[in-house]
């Protein structure tokens, strides 16, 4: 029979009170979990009476509980393009990625891969993310199988491309049905979520964006289910663009390509939108479409910089991702670090409970997740990782001048990294515990 669960530390994690993100700290905290779920989160002093004598308590000395990160757009089958040197982005897609991609028809290969790419995520705190797989399907049956084993809440898809992409990993004409099939198989299976994902409008013929779109519809949200989920790319690459803009010649800028084929909506994920006309934002935030912020790719591929202003001056839901492999780290922590300087050089100051929203409970809501995971809310999923504050030398120093919980968060997305993260937890259970130096 399943017992409560009761973990003592300091606890953070990010609440919205009337449209406002509050940080919601306790400095000596206490942390009641049933059946893998939350009961209750708050003050050890005050909670601790609810509990019966005898029951055992897990305490973190000098550590700090938070939710799991979460990635919103990230590419499972570019493990082994990380650190691929000199190439802006179209350059680099031929020359490293799609290269790569082509061994994910092999299912060992796809095995091999994804256990690495979970091992690292889960590594650095990343409890869910949402991953582009390969036009093959196997990739997606090997990514869903290896999540679904590690009782991890993710999201993900078959990439699709008919065009201007090599013939060994372009679609045939089974690309429409296979997608079907693989959304019957897998979303809403457990903790997965199907997501819809053509890699770019350059990449698919008008005909299968037409085809997705009218996909797309077939599964929306209602009151029982979580409708499936559609990622792509927009507005990265002025090349890119400028490419877009010969395929389309008849549609008014990049996001109006998906939007005439009816791939926008509270449920699709634009991942950079770096470039983004006024127009763009306007429909963006019209349509509720969300966004995924790609600092470190962004800077990698030297692809520009993300106005985070404009997030709230047209009120867009967004969220923080690592975008590997043109992405150079898995760590929140570093992409976190990357988005304050990006957000620097658009003179935006992006305050630490901001940065550490963005990638815990806003990617829990551009996921359409926030009703299960992000926070620590009642009967949300007990999806949290453990910090050791003294994880380094410099860290510990550091700390020791710290006020609050603000310059805590600061110190931790600036200095911080794998080397943070001691514990990892899904639903309650124990997933990860760092090998001691
Ligand atoms: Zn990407």
């Amino acid at each position: 029979m399943n017992k409560i669960k009761v973990f003592r530390s300091s606890i953070f994690h990010c609440i919205e009170n009337s449209g406002s993100v509050i940080a919601s700290y306790f400095e000596d905290g206490l942390m009641l979990v049933y059946d893998g779920r939350i009961v209750e989160v708050g003050e050890y002093s005050e909670l601790i009476g609810k509990i019966d004598t005898d029951t055992n308590i897990t305490s973190f000395k000098d550590s700090l509980l938070m939710p799991g990160f979460i990635d919103s757009h990230l590419h499972y089958p570019q493990y082994k393009v990380i650190a691929s040197y000199g190439q802006n982005l179209l350059e680099w897609l031929d020359k490293f990625t799609f290269p790569e991609e082509q061994k994910f028809d092999n299912k060992d290969y796809a095995s091999e891969i994804g256990n690495l790419f979970f091992d690292e995520l889960i590594r650095n705190g990343t409890t869910t993310a949402m991953a582009f797989c390969t036009t093959h399907n196997t990739s997606v049956d090997t990514f869903f199988t290896i999540a679904k084993e590690r009782n991890l809440r993710m999201a993900g898809g078959k990439v699709l491309m008919d065009r201007n992409a090599p013939v060994k990993i372009l679609d045939d004409d089974n690309a429409y049905v296979d997608t079907k099939s693989l959304i019957e198989s897998w979303h809403n299976n457990g903790r997965l979520s199907y997501a819809i994902t053509p890699r770019f409008a350059p990449t698919s013929t008008k005909e299968q964006l037409r085809k997705l779109g009218d996909l797309l519809a077939q599964y929306p949200n209602s009151n029982d289910c979580k409708g499936v989920m559609m990622q792509t790319h927009l507005n990265e690459n002025y090349e890119e663009i400028q490419w877009v803009k010969e395929l389309y010649p008849e549609h008014n800028n990049y996001f109006d390509v998906y939007d005439k084929y009816k791939l926008t909506g509270t449920n699709s994920v634009f991942a950079h939108c770096i470039h983004n006309s006024t127009d763009e934002y306007e429909r963006i935030a019209d349509s509720g479409s969300k966004v995924s912020i790609c600092p470190n790719s962004n800077l990698f591929l030297g692809s520009g910089l993300f106005q985070f202003d404009q997030l709230e001056v047209y009120d867009i839901d967004a969220s923080l991702s690592s975008d590997i492999g043109g992405g150079d780290s898995f760590s929140m922590f570093n992409v976190m670090n990357q988005a304050y300087k990006v957000a620097k050089l658009g003179g935006y100051t992006l305050s630490p409970i901001r940065a550490f929203y963005l990638t815990t409970l806003a990617g829990a809501k551009v996921l359409n997740m926030d009703d299960c995971i992000g926070n620590f809310e009642q009967n949300k999923e007990a999806d949290f990782i453990v910090l050791d504050l003294k994880a380094t030398s410099l860290i510990e120093q550091r700390l020791s001048a710290v006020k609050d919980i603000e310059q805590l968060l600061f110190c931790l997305m600036t200095l911080g990294d794998d080397r943070l993260v001691s514990e990892v937890y899904s639903l309650g259970e124990c997933i990860y515990t760092k090998m001691e130096a």
